[in-house]
């Protein structure tokens, strides 16, 4: 269980910063909506269809506002705070529905958006006042961010144990073994020196880097080391794990250098992510590729299932100092969604949920012990296949027709990014718990698809985007606070 990851000092700091928030927003409520997930889970584009359909007032059946006709419209406005990266939203939409669409570059560090709701309340008083307005302020960051807030509990010599113990399993052999060498030769207590700091730290990143590529989809802490952010090559980066010493007298050793450089990247970049960005967020959405770690087998979904307790053991729940409780905001909602949808038929998405459900079973019921509500959905923010039937051997078969993805392979045949196919994705099975037992993997068929190429337009001459229950996931997440 990883220690409360805030001090007091801190805690004072975030009432302090909510307190800001909510009088700044005094006329205008204010939501902090997080969207977070694993590299390539699908922020990036779960952000920009929230936004496109928000703006154009897409096709969204399932959203009460705008089924009700009470949505007046949305516009971008600029977000309060100027040091922050703004969410790249144009240049995202452009990529996806220019005349050659392709997908977004991925989310790479922390950005944020504000985006203006007009909608006329449902309530008795409403009609006096005329239509209201909330703010909805998007904040996208990387979900390793959030592995590394359990190091705020942990020392250097804690943390070292943990992960050289990792490193040192059987089965991290081919990816650690470069970094537990080079670890091996090098005396802990020899002097102080970058070049030794900098080529641990290098070999460490190499190891986590290769872990992931290896079918690993959790990572370890640093998030920092594989998605750096701002800080791509800056000193507080620079250090790994190392075996404590048995000498009591460290000063000046290479141990104690790296010792101390662990404890800045807790003080000056976790902290201070925790403080600023984390801990003022109102709800959660948490993005999960689940069908990929379906397809690597059994060890890949139980590593995902890790990450994902890891990563929502951070959530504050509402365990803060009953003094500052007023102040300080807790997220009371998180909603999980797994996403790429439109990778199976829609008779597998009921099983992906169930899937997701079973993933994060542990978390999810921690959360609502505290008061927070949480929900699993299976979504597809941008649907880029649609359905079809094909006869094979006398039995018909659901598939998926898409164009995949240029250099994708599948069964011997490697695809021009040209040509479109029907895909038979293969059953989820019905009882998620038999994708955690060992054994012979789910026979999926997963390529990577071109976003959608032709796109229906409303009566404004809007593009519009296609989804898989995309508007079920924005009711749950701002439906009740347009009301
Ligand atoms: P992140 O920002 O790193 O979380 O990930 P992205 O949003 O950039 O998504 C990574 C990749 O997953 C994209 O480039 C797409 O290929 C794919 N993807 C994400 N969302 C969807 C979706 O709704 N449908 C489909 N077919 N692919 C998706």
């Amino acid at each position: 269980m990883p220690q409360a990851p805030t001090t007091i000092v801190d805690e004072v700091g975030i009432a302090l910063a909510n307190l800001a928030d909510s009088t700044s927003g005094a006329f205008t409520p204010t939501l902090r909506l997080g969207v977070t997930g694993l590299s390539r889970a699908g922020k990036t584009i779960f952000i920009t269809a929230l936004i496109h359909n928000l703006l154009t007032g897409g096709r969204l059946p399932g959203f009460t506002p705008l089924a009700e006709g009470r949505f007046i419209g949305a516009r971008l406005a600029e977000y309060p705070e100027a040091t922050i990266p703004r969410f790249a939203y144009e240049q995202h939409i452009e990529a996806l529905t220019g005349r050659e669409p392709t997908w977004p570059e991925s989310t790479r560090r922390i950005s944020q958006l504000r985006i203006v709701l007009k909608y006329q309340s449902s309530r008795w008083f409403s009609g006096m006042r005329g239509p209201s307005t909330l703010n909805l302020d998007i904040v996208d960051y990387p979900g390793e961010w959030l592995l590394d807030l359990p190091l705020l509990g942990l020392t250097f010599a804690e943390w070292s144990a943990e992960a050289l113990e990792r490193a040192r399993r059987p089965g991290s052999g081919k990816e650690a073994s470069p970094f537990l060498e080079l670890l091996a030769g090098i005396d802990p207590l020899k002097g102080a020196n970058d070049p030794d700091a900098e080529r641990l730290a290098a070999s460490f990143t190499d190891y986590l880097r290769r872990s992931r590529e290896h079918g690993a989809l959790s990572t370890l802490p640093p998030g920092r080391f594989l998605l750096p952010g701002d800080l791509e090559g800056s000193p507080a980066l620079t250090f790994a794990p190392m075996d404590k010493p048995a000498s009591t007298s460290r000063k000046g050793s290479l141990y104690a250098m790296l010792e101390h450089r662990y404890e800045a990247y807790k003080d000056q970049v976790v902290r201070p992510f925790f403080r600023d960005h984390f801990a003022r967020l109102d709800r959660q959405i948490v993005l999960v590729d689940a069908l990929r770690a379906l397809n690597a087998g059994p060890a890949a979904v139980a590593d995902l299932e890790t990450a994902l307790t890891a990563v929502l053991a951070c959530f504050r729940q509402g365990e803060t100092n009953p003094l500052l409780r007023p102040f300080v905001r807790r997220i009371d909602r998180i909603l999980f969604a797994a996403t790429k949808a439109d990778h199976v038929h829609h008779t597998s998405h009921d099983r992906l949920e169930s899937l997701l459900n079973r993933l994060v079973a542990s978390a999810s019921k921690r959360a609502r012990f505290a008061g927070t509500d949480t929900r699993s959905l299976a979504l597809a923010g941008i649907r880029a296949t649609r359905e079809g039937t094909i006869n094979q051997s006398g039995e018909t078969l659901p598939t998926i027709i898409g164009t995949p993805m240029a250099g994708e392979a599948l069964d011997g045949t490697t695809y021009d990014g040209k040509t479109e196919i029907a895909l038979f994705p293969g059953d989820l099975p019905e009882r998620p718990d038999s994708l955690f037992e060992d054994g012979a993997p789910v026979a999926l068929n997963f390529l990577r698809f071109r976003p959608p190429g032709r796109l229906d337009r409303n009566d404004a001459g809007d593009v519009l985007l296609p989804h898989i229950r995309f508007d079920r996931a924005l009711d749950y997440l701002l439906g009740d606070k347009l009301k």
